[in-house]
């Protein structure tokens, strides 16, 4: 049973992180306008199971004023409200304060901070670290997040010293362009389910700008401007869905058998092996995977 749903404000971001599993920068396209975000909300309260909205991007607080309005909407219809940021904005705690006392009128339940090296290299002090003072300041219930750079494992004694992957940022998006390079492989026989999504029966999912409902980054599972939400997830049959069906039966590898794809014999981990199929299905469905632009195509 659905339980959240995590807006993709905008794609917009300040950054352009090398672990980006949305391909965000500095001028990519893609912003709520506040009467979708309204329709939106109106839809989901249509959905008993629906307890909680996200507010993501890219970055939200770019739009700071349609941020203020949809956490205020969201929580006037009784939703538990959260954002994740990369505290751009949090220069000083006192500067903070003036970002987020909008926010906390308007309801805010918690902040996410991302706080590490990808957002802020090695500087201890960084803005994260403001913002969470500010957010306790003001009584916001605020966690950290801290994505680890890629690892690997060079003494491993099962593998007899041959490197493992540990794990790290999810490979999908601009992370399998930028951080797979030079890391240890598997057999993509291994590669035979979804470690992270439950593409049976999804928890959370998140909105994009141009309505997809992405059950992964760039695997929709329809578009709320053509079919309302609540509409999309009573009609949802995963079994019938072109990606989701294959990841359920055996992961990236059954998507590739299933369509006769042809692939490397070794991937860094499933979400590697599944982005790379995924690129070569785009064309034949460009209503599943979607946007382009969370693949890097424009
Ligand atoms: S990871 Fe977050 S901060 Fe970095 S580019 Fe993507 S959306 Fe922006
Ligand atoms: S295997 Fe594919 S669908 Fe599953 S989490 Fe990784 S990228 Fe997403």
């Amino acid at each position: 049973m659905i339980s959240g749903i995590h807006f993709l404000l905008t794609y917009t971001c300040n950054f352009q992180c090398d672990h980006c599993f949305l391909y965000c920068h500095p001028f990519a396209k893609g912003v709520f306008t506040i009467k979708q975000m309204k329709d939106a909300l109106d839809d989901f309260k249509k959905i008993n199971s629906i307890t909680s909205i996200g507010f993501e991007g890219g970055e939200a607080f770019l739009y700071h004023p349609l941020l203020v309005e949809s956490v205020r909407l969201a929580n006037e219809r009784g939703f538990s409200t959260s954002i994740q940021t990369n505290s751009f904005w949090a220069t000083s705690k006192e500067d903070a304060i003036l970002w987020l006392n909008p926010l906390k009128v308007a309801g805010l339940s918690s902040l996410d901070v991302s706080d590490d090296t990808f957002h802020h290299g090695e500087k201890s002090d960084n803005n994260a670290k403001k913002a969470m003072e500010a957010a306790n300041e003001l009584g916001i219930e605020v966690n950290s997040i801290c994505i680890k750079p890629p690892e690997v494992d060079d003494n491993n004694e099962q593998t007899k010293g041959d490197p493992i992957y540990l794990g790290g940022p999810k490979l999908r998006g601009r992370a399998v362009e930028k951080l797979v390079q030079g890391l240890p492989t598997r057999s993509c026989k291994e590669f035979t389910q979804c470690p992270y999504e439950d593409f049976e029966n999804p928890k959370r999912v998140h909105i994009d700008p141009f309505g997809h409902v992405h059950l992964c980054q760039g695997i929709s599972m329809g578009n709320i401007w053509e079919t309302p939400f609540s509409e999309l997830l009573k009609n949802y049959n995963p079994d019938n869905h072109p990606i989701a069906g294959p990841m359920i039966e055996g992961g990236p590898l059954q998507m590739a058998k299933a369509y006769n794809i042809s692939h490397d014999d070794e991937y860094v981990d499933a979400c590697h092996m599944c982005t790379k199929v995924c690129l070569d299905l785009i064309d034949q469905f460009p209503e599943y995977l979607t946007p382009r632009q969370v693949y890097g195509l424009e």
